[in-house]
């Protein structure tokens, strides 16, 4: 592909989008993201998510699901709310899906904020499309080649063969930035334009959990007042540098990289 179809960021690109705070910030100005994830069968999934929203720069990081008392365990700082999204405080992004299982009302309630919103993993399966589409706050959708493969129904070998095509399709089709991850990350807006590539990952983050972090990490930029086409491109970069640092040359969990993306934070600036 040419220069036109696809664009790389550079550290620089990366640098000047980093959401920094000033002297006239404080913790709503910065952002509050709301995470709606997690299961009682996946409650490290909410807890995951948590972790990258807390290293993405917002001001807050709301939970809100049935992980609370494992995501508080771990993460003091969360603001946990009961009950469903609408009744949480302010949020300024949200991010749904990973772990979440079947719970399609917390998808549905999320789609009608008139916020930005990043959905991973089960809410992928269980957002409807044409409330993905009616949406007028931007939307971020974030699959994995065989998350994409069945948003388009097709088999995943059809995806992994022709990544670009399925990216700038799935952008068309939901009316909404796509990410779709993979050892390289394409970002699509729709209505044509570059795609963003992002190579900054290893293969060591093909692990358990992974995904996770970068959807919390992403909504964290979400909320902090990037455009979709930005936190996807500055999260994937952040989360592949973070990646690197954490591994190493050795494995790592999920958990890890989280952790690592202050250093990669620091390693761009
Ligand atoms: P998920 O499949 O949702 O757990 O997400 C996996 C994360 O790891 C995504 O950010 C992928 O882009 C990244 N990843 C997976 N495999 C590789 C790989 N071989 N090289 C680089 N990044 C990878
Ligand atoms: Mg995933």
């Amino acid at each position: 592909p040419g220069e036109a179809e696809l664009q790389a960021l550079q550290h620089a690109d990366v640098a000047a989008l980093l959401p920094v705070p000033g002297a006239e910030s404080d913790k709503y100005r910065r952002g509050v993201v709301g995470i709606a994830a997690g299961s009682s069968r996946y409650p490290g999934a909410a807890v995951l998510a948590v972790s990258g929203a807390l290293r993405g720069g917002a001001g807050a990081v709301r939970y809100v699901g049935p992980a609370g008392d494992a995501v508080i365990a771990r993460f003091p700082e969360t603001l946990v709310s009961t009950g469903s999204p609408e009744q949480a405080g302010r949020v300024q992004a949200w991010v749904v899906g990973p772990g979440a299982g079947d719970d399609g009302d917390v998808v549905a309630a999320v789609l009608k904020a008139d916020v930005p919103v990043l959905i991973d993993a089960d809410g992928l399966r269980l957002a409807d499309r044409d409330a993905v589409r009616a949406r007028r706050a931007p939307t971020l959708l974030t699959p994995h080649a065989g998350e994409a493969a069945a948003l388009l129904g097709v088999p995943r070998e059809e995806v992994e063969s022709a990544r670009l095509a399925s990216v700038r399709e799935l952008a068309e089709r939901y009316g909404a930035t796509v990410l779709l991850k993979g050892s390289t990350t394409l970002v699509a807006s729709p209505g044509g334009g570059p795609v963003r590539v992002n190579s900054t990952g290893t293969g060591w983050l093909a692990t358990a959990g992974s995904g996770d972090v970068l959807s919390g990490l992403t909504g964290s930029l979400l909320a902090a007042g990037l455009d979709a086409r930005d936190a996807g491109s500055v999260g994937a970069y952040l989360h592949g540098l973070a990646g690197r640092l954490a591994a190493d040359g050795a494995p790592v969990g999920a958990h890890d990289v989280a952790e690592a993306v202050r250093e990669a934070w620091r390693d761009v600036t």
